[in-house]
């Protein structure tokens, strides 16, 4: 895992490789996500590369794990990632 610091906001991020080979952006702190496949309006990646739905939250009793919320949706320079095409 690559770590880097943002070129739009200057925010430490880290990269974490998708099962497809791509790379996403995400904040370098790790966040406790309660899985909602469904319903989730939020995003986390796993250390695996995977982006499951989700609700953050800071109740380690309801977490289903921990994992990295990807940076385009915490980047105030957000605009930026989406020239690059990157799924939301
Ligand atoms: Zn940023």
């Amino acid at each position: 895992m690559r770590q880097t610091v943002c070129k739009a906001c200057g925010a430490a991020i880290v990269w974490i490789k998708t099962p497809a080979g791509k790379a996403l952006p995400c904040d370098a702190g790790q966040r406790y996500y309660v899985e909602k496949p469904l319903t989730g309006t939020k995003k986390i990646v796993t250390k695996n590369g995977e982006v499951i739905a989700c609700e953050y939250t800071d109740d380690l009793q309801k977490a289903n794990g921990v994992g990295y919320v990807p940076h385009w949706a915490t980047c105030p320079q957000a605009d930026n990632f989406k020239r690059k095409g990157e799924k939301t």
